[in-house]
């Protein structure tokens, strides 16, 4: 019997879709291709963290931790933000541990937004900011990075003309996915005297804020003059760690931003995985060397995939930070980087993702593609033959 199928999810859910990277990762098996779609590293995190988790399982941190995190974690975040950005936060009261970044960006949006609120968003845009507002019952307003061949620019007067009396949020990524760009000082100051103005609570995504490349310096928002007491920074050890299975992440703010984050997490996971947080603590008090060291590793590969691209007819824009590099295919036999993509996988086995999938208008993006490099030389190198000669 065949009868006509009408989805049940709710309408807020239905239009969500299935995410790019799952769709992408799939195409990746299905064909035999190389992913350079979905950014998750190849090799594993630092031998003594994960020797710290195995040892966790083995000795009883297997029941339920603190909703807000360990105790032993909280400290570790609170005095690696104290100790690389001189930001300060109280373990007890304005740091949440989180199942990785996705929860604390979904929760900060539902915890903090009234439905019908406004979320102002750089485009293109990590895929959960727009979902999350979604749930939230919030509007997503874009304001676009502007491609150039140099990188992607801020345009302070797009930010401002995007301000309406229902703007309640700024949602930024620093460094930035999937354009790789890292936001300045001046442009960060600018920023907050955009927030300042408008009252506006920032939400700054800094997953990838050890990986920045070239001599660059991550600049956190909330140590900008006016920003501690209206900022939540949300960060990850997928990145930073290569642990991105782990789904360990946080969210550090003023008292009544992590009490909105914490009062949706109890009733979405109420806790993270406990084996892993004491390990995770680890890895922010005793890694910074182990990072310095993935930073060198993951700028000389987005050098040699640059090359690789270059080889094969795509110009490539600078990636200032991130796993991602975007790479124009103007000069590629192919209308757009949607076909492109689509191609790709059939013609060259290598998946990688249009730009403009991240994107509300996909004209200035449609000829960018997003290549991640946070994978193995050798699957480099391999993409480099499979593109050469190129579409
Ligand atoms: N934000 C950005 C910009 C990302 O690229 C990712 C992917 N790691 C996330 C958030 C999600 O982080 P997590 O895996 O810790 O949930
Ligand atoms: N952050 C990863 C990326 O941008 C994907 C994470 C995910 O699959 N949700 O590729």
């Amino acid at each position: 019997m065949t009868t006509a199928f009408t989805s049940r999810a709710a309408s807020r859910v239905a239009s969500l879709g299935t995410t790019i990277f799952t769709e992408m990762t799939e195409l990746a098996a299905r064909t035999g291709s190389v992913n350079l779609g979905q950014g998750f590293p190849e090799t594993d995190g630092p031998p003594d963290v994960l020797a710290a988790a195995r040892h966790a399982l083995a000795h009883g941190a297997n029941q339920y931790p603190p909703l807000n995190g360990t105790p032993a974690l909280r400290l570790a975040i609170a005095q690696q933000r104290l100790r690389r950005y001189g930001t300060v936060y109280d373990p007890e009261t304005e740091i949440v541990v989180t199942s990785g970044a996705t929860e604390a960006i979904t929760a900060s949006v539902l915890g903090l937004c009234e439905p019908g609120d406004e979320v102002l968003v750089f485009d293109p845009a990590y895929d959960s900011y727009p979902a999350g507002a979604r749930l939230a019952g919030a509007t997503c307003r874009r304001v676009p990075l502007r491609p150039s061949p140099g990188g992607f620019d801020y345009d302070p007067d797009a930010l401002r003309t995007a301000v309406t009396p229902a703007s309640r949020l700024l949602l930024l990524n620093t460094p930035h996915n999937p354009t790789g760009k890292v936001f300045t000082h001046d442009e960060l100051a600018d920023i907050a005297e955009v927030c300042v103005r408008h009252n506006l609570i920032a939400v700054v995504d800094e997953v990838y804020e050890y990986l920045v490349y070239d001599g660059r310096k991550h600049i956190t928002l909330a140590s900008l003059p006016g920003m501690a007491d209206r900022t939540l920074t949300v960060s990850s050890a997928g990145k930073s760690f290569s642990l991105t299975g782990w789904k360990v992440g946080w969210a550090c703010g003023a008292t009544d931003l992590v009490s909105a984050v914490r009062s949706v997490k109890q009733y979405t996971t109420f806790a993270t995985a406990a084996p892993l947080q004491d390990a995770v603590a680890l890895a922010l008090s005793d890694g910074e060397a182990w990072v310095a060291e993935l930073r060198g590793t993951l700028q000389s590969n987005r050098d040699m995939l640059a090359r690789g691209l270059e080889a094969g007819g795509l110009n490539v824009v600078p990636a200032e930070g991130g796993y991602f590099l975007q790479a124009s295919v103007a000069r590629a036999n192919v209308p757009d980087a949607l076909e492109y993509c689509r191609l790709l996988p059939y013609r060259s086995k290598v998946v990688a993702i249009p730009t403009q999938a991240f994107a509300e208008h996909s004209r200035p993006y449609a000829s960018l593609v997003r290549f991640a490099f946070c994978k193995a030389p050798r699957t480099l190198a391999e993409v480099s033959d499979r593109l050469s000669p190129s579409l």
